[in-house]
């Protein structure tokens, strides 16, 4: 993977971009992709965003958002659009797994791959250029970096500077997390000298459920959540039928898993969702638990060292089994904690 820095001076001659990011994609995956959107648009190059699946209504008032393609219901003119294209980038995962269906179609893509992403474990080579950094707070620092480095930042407006922030924002749990350093503070003053409005955008991702959320929530917390003390975990598991019930579309269930963080010694949270075609878990961890290295080695998964995800085929109350060998498995790393 040759360094990022190669393609800055083939920036301006246009040519036909695809921007990609892993399926569902969150704040981080959809800010940085309509960021660079936004971005390289104003260099007179063609640019179409696919995501590999559709996305949460909160993040359907982000600029330019009715423009991205759902590669499940357009495959067909998406495919069209890679075999043209002359780049693809991909932002927000690193592994083309992640992209499900559309994973055969970039494998065998002749455009050029470009890598910007901070998860762990990237499979360099895939990508003709790219930069890959676990110590940046979210890809859309990255993307910020990016344009800065290439001597346009100029080139930030509104829009760009309204999608970086979204992602910056959500991927550091609102500034909170461990990964929002000194530079993350500065791109957000800088974004805020070109025209960024943060009241509204924090307005427009958690102001904007709908009521069933709420009940779902409730049902959650009272009916669906176990607390093993001796493991210094909290578990979540949401059966199908749950989600039915309640109405829950992409995005309900997002921020969930941190409920049970906020319980006084919990240090590992986990949430297993059942949601039919595949039983998804997430997992978040505070004082030094590895959650990366837990999700790769137990459910198929990675991620980062306090969030990290994963995905399996066996029914749920097999998974339910799985993770609960892991915990114990992992006693020794979990139970250590000084109340
Ligand atoms: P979430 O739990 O919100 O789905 O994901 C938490 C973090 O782990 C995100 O940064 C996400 O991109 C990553 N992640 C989620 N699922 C997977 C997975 O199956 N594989 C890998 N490598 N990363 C994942
Ligand atoms: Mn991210």
């Amino acid at each position: 993977m040759l360094e990022i820095k190669e393609i800055f001076p083939l920036l301006n001659t246009p040519k036909k971009v695809i921007i990609t990011s892993h399926q569902k994609p969150d704040g981080d995956a959809m800010g940085s992709s309509l960021g660079l959107y936004h971005f390289l648009i104003q260099f007179g190059h063609t640019v179409t965003v696919i995501s590999p699946t559709n996305w949460a209504d909160f993040l359907k008032w982000m600029p330019a958002v009715k423009n991205v393609l759902d590669y499940e219901r357009q495959f067909v003119i998406a495919d069209a659009l890679i075999d043209e294209a002359d780049w693809v980038f991909c932002l927000d995962f690193n592994t083309l797994s992640r992209t499900k269906r559309m994973e055969e179609k970039l494998n065998n893509c002749l455009a050029e791959r470009i890598l910007i992403d901070h998860h762990q474990a990237p499979q360099v080579e895939k990508f003709v250029y790219g930069i890959s950094d676990t110590g940046k707070s979210s890809t859309c620092e990255m993307v910020y970096d990016f344009i800065c480095a290439s001597g346009n930042d100029d080139k930030i407006n509104e829009e760009v500077a309204t999608c970086l922030y979204t992602g910056v924002m959500t991927d550091t749990g609102s500034f909170r997390f461990p990964s929002t350093t000194a530079s993350v503070h500065r791109m957000v003053a800088h974004l805020k000298e070109k025209g960024l409005q943060h009241s509204i955008i924090h307005e427009n991702l958690f102001d904007n459920y709908l009521e069933n959320r709420f009940r779902f929530i409730g049902n959650v917390l009272m009916n669906r959540m176990e607390i093993f003390y001796e493991y210094n975990t909290a578990l979540i598991v949401i059966p199908q039928q749950d989600l039915i019930k309640y109405g829950v579309i992409t995005g309900d269930t997002e921020g969930l898993v941190n409920y049970p963080l906020s319980i006084k010694g919990i240090k590992l949270a986990v949430i297993i969702i059942d949601r039919g075609e595949e039983r998804k878990s997430s997992f978040r961890s505070k004082d030094g638990f590895d959650a990366n290295t837990f999700a790769r080695k137990y459910f198929n998964g990675g991620g980062h060292f306090n969030a990290a995800g994963g995905q399996n085929k066996e029914p749920l109350e097999v998974v339910v089994a799985m993770f609960m060998k892991a915990m114990k498995e992992n006693k020794d790393q979990l139970s250590n904690y000084q109340f």
